[in-house]
């Protein structure tokens, strides 16, 4: 194969034949498949049935003295906490327990940050007159969307391999009207990345003019290696309070992804303080969280070690397929020489590049022929990619069969795309 931009015009008019008549054979065969969103397989789902027999009797409700089954312990029971804590590394009075998302901890943080104030605000943010927030990209799209819908100013930052690009951050912390920063800091979403150490160190050691600037730390895919071992990672939380800026971070993590997604239980960390606040706030809106659910994840994952040994057998599920997205891309994109990607150890998602101008028009052809992937453009601000370029791929839901099908149609369409550009 030669790479695109080395073909003659005459060469690259018969290649898009040739791949136009292999777009049309897509087409007839009438497929519905989906590698949009970072969904586990049912297989996965399978793995941690037994959960739901963790509870079969009176006494199995009563955990730390607590009836589980009747309100209170709005910030969780302590055991849950306990857990929570033994996977972050953070301590256990600085976990508040949530219910089954993650993102609905976070939207309270930012919806509270906005009717209330942070405990450092010194107005709630609905009265400053612009209020901007950093969105490392590409990244999640659900985090944009949270900061758009209260009518945040969003300023992307590039990311790098080591995280963030952090001169910009320090430089963009100086303006006051900055409040914060999203964060995927392992297996980022996309890019499947790790923040390095000093990446890390550096956000922890901010100085922002914000009294109230808030870190957002998504830290959704903690435990979640497919490829080697676990990969111990610095506490965010621990960091911060020694840095002297406790208050300064919110972190979150949930069992979406290790057991029920949308059924599980989640968690936000932050400094003792914080918690208290935001417990207090939460105080209003609600009387407790489901505890059932807590003792249920608390009797089956155990601790962080029992944690981890059902991850693996997670990634024995998953490591297969982002095998056989690289190798198909490998094996049929690489040479062609026009698009990126990096095989990620982690997380749910390989971010590809593919060429500038054309990932709009790819993905478009590709729901032409019945696959359907996350909009071009979702990994950005506002859904705009300056560069027309990135594109998240989830493989974790279809079964290896369906996944080959999915990446034969996907290549077609990166090539189709290509090459009407290069043809235009
Ligand atoms: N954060 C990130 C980075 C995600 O990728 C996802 C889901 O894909 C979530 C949060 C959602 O988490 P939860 O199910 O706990 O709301």
């Amino acid at each position: 194969m030669t790479a695109y931009n080395c073909m003659s015009r005459q060469a690259l008019e018969e290649e898009y034949q040739k791949v136009l008549s292999q777009y049309d054979d897509c087409k007839r065969q009438n497929l519905n498949l989906n590698i949009a969103r970072g969904k586990p397989s049912s297989a996965q789902l399978d793995l941690v049935m037994d959960m739901l027999t963790t509870i079969t009797d009176i006494d199995d409700c009563i955990a730390d003295g607590v009836d589980t089954r009747n309100y209170g312990e709005l910030s969780g029971l302590q055991c849950a906490k306990d857990y929570w804590a033994s996977i972050l590394g953070c301590k256990s009075n600085e976990i508040f327990v949530g219910g089954g998302s993650s993102l609905t901890l976070m939207y309270d943080v930012i919806s509270k940050a906005f009717t209330h104030g942070l405990r450092r605000s010194e107005r709630p943010w609905c009265k400053e007159e612009k209020i901007r927030f950093l969105c490392p990209s590409p990244g999640y799209d659900r985090h944009f969307m949270v900061t758009e819908s209260f009518g945040c100013e969003l300023v992307m930052v590039p990311m790098t391999v080591e995280g963030p690009n952090m001169d910009m951050v320090e430089e963009l912390i100086q303006d006051p009207a900055v409040k914060g920063i999203w964060c995927v800091p392992k297996y980022s979403n996309p890019d499947g990345i790790i923040y390095s150490d000093e990446t890390i160190s550096r956000l922890a050691n901010m100085k922002p003019a914000a009294p109230d600037f808030v870190i957002m730390w998504d830290n959704a895919y903690c435990v979640h290696e497919f490829e080697g071992d676990f990969v111990p990672f610095k506490d965010i939380i621990t960091l911060c309070r020694d840095a002297g800026r406790p208050e300064m971070v919110f972190e979150f993590a949930s069992t979406s992804k290790i057991t029920f997604p949308g059924s599980g239980i989640s968690c936000m960390a932050s400094s003792v303080d914080n918690i208290a606040y935001m417990t207090k706030l939460m105080g209003i809106q609600m009387i407790s969280y489901n505890k059932l659910n807590q003792i249920r994840h608390v009797r089956y994952l155990k601790d962080k070690e029992n944690t981890l040994a059902l991850m693996k057998r997670h990634a024995a599920i998953l490591a297969p397929k982002f095998e056989m997205v690289t190798s198909i891309l490998d094996r049929e994109i690489k040479p062609l020489e026009f698009a990126t990607w990096v095989k990620p150890k982690g997380g749910y998602f390989i971010s590809f590049n593919t060429m500038p101008g054309t990932a709009k028009r790819a993905l478009a052809l590709c729901k032409e022929a019945g696959l359907t992937m996350t909009s071009a453009g979702a990994t950005f601000p506002y859904g705009i990619d300056p560069n027309d370029s990135n594109i998240r791929i989830a493989p974790s839901l279809p079964p290896l069969n369906e996944l080959k099908t999915a990446m034969g149609v996907f290549c077609t369409c990166l090539k189709l795309a290509a090459l009407e550009k290069l043809l235009a």
